[in-house]
């Protein structure tokens, strides 16, 4: 059984501890927290160990009458394997710690791509991070695109892509950001910095994406074109999409019209949280004309990327290869919609 941490027990730090129980062969240790929130308060009901995040502040939880099970150094010794999911650039600062304690860790995508070995995506390159001690799971868009860059790269060879993501404003208990009417190109400069975040993964790519922020909370939305060296048809790239097993080609009967219905869908499917781990490729967009692959897809930033750690974690302890990781992660999980 693998022994794993969680440090930064939000959005992403929530989702990747409940994953890691799901596994047949590994073991949540624990869960590192700053403060005694709704989320410590649910970490300590589901019997998970919650060690303080920061030494001065663990009398907070003592006031609110929440158990600690120790401080993050203890976890951190405990650990065979840490999941870092602290807010952008905190995961660096936290490198020393694990460093330390001679204990593999994983980043999350708001972490620079220099503070690692390698940046991972499971289906892409996860022999990369075989044993190695420093990993960044690359952010929800990085990982869409890359899932579907793959089985286009392996298939047909790729030109260019082109992609234009339509980001939503902030995830939904982000009560502080926005924007709340508008429409904000987003970076306004271009090519957008997620296109270089690609290249990470497949550094030889022509990539190239602009950015947009729009009032929504619930997903992304990628308006993509790739320019294929092969011949293809609609019909065989939808089929190639369909056999992969974290890209799901939203059939057209369903009448899916937006995130809100795919939410929807989630929810009625008992998906925890309403999670799409999967890519969500619509069926009737795929389109080829000439050489170029059009095709719009759903990204559910706040769980793309559990799926994804989780694999991470057995790269890095080097207990199973890519495909036994991925098929181990989906079984567990309930991948397939
Ligand atoms: P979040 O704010 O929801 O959660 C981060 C948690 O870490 C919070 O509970 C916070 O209190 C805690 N924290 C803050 N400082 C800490 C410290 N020093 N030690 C331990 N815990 C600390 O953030 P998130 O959305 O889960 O993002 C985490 C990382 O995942 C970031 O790198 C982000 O870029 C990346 N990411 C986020 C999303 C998304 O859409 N939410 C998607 C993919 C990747």
């Amino acid at each position: 059984m693998l022994s794993v941490g969680v440090n930064g027990y939000g959005t992403i730090g929530k989702r990747v501890a409940d994953a890691v129980v799901a596994q047949p062969d590994m073991e949540l240790v624990g869960v590192a927290k700053t403060r005694p929130n709704y989320e410590a308060g649910r970490a300590v009901k589901n019997g998970y160990p919650l060690y303080a995040a920061i030494e001065e502040r663990a009398e907070k939880f003592d006031a609110a009458d929440i158990d600690l099970a120790g401080l993050v150094e203890e976890l951190v010794e405990e650990a065979d394997v840490m999941v870092d999911a602290t807010p952008s650039g905190i995961g660096a600062e936290n490198k020393s710690l694990y460093e330390e304690h001679d204990t593999p860790a994983l980043y999350q995508g708001g972490e620079d791509a220099d503070l690692v070995d390698t940046s991972f995506n499971a289906r892409a390159n996860f022999a990369d991070a075989a044993g190695a001690d420093h990993v960044r799971v690359v952010s929800c868009n990085t990982t869409g695109l890359s899932r579907l860059v793959a089985p286009l790269e392996e298939e047909y060879g790729i030109e260019k892509v082109r992609a234009t993501l339509v980001r939503r404003g902030g995830d939904p208990a982000q009560t502080d950001r926005g924007p709340i009417n508008d429409i904000l190109p987003n970076p306004r400069t271009i090519p957008s910095h997620h296109g270089p975040d690609v290249q990470t993964i497949f550094p030889d790519l022509a990539i190239d994406t602009l950015g947009l922020k729009v009032p929504a909370t619930l997903m992304h939305t990628h308006s993509i074109n790739v320019s294929l060296n092969g011949d293809a048809t609609a019909d065989e790239v939808r089929e190639l999409l369909e056999s992969q097993s974290r890209t799901f080609v939203i059939p057209e009967h369903l009448d899916i019209d937006g995130a809100g219905k795919l939410k929807e869908f989630a929810l009625d499917a008992g998906r925890p949280r309403g999670d799409l781990w999967e890519n969500c490729i619509w069926g009737e967009s795929i389109s080829v004309e000439g050489d170029d692959l059009y095709l719009f897809q759903a990204i559910h930033q706040e769980s793309d990327v559990v799926p994804e750690n989780v694999d991470a974690i057995r790269a890095v302890a080097e207990t199973a290869d890519a495909d036994e990781s991925i098929e181990t992660t989906n079984d567990a999980l309930g991948m397939g919609l």
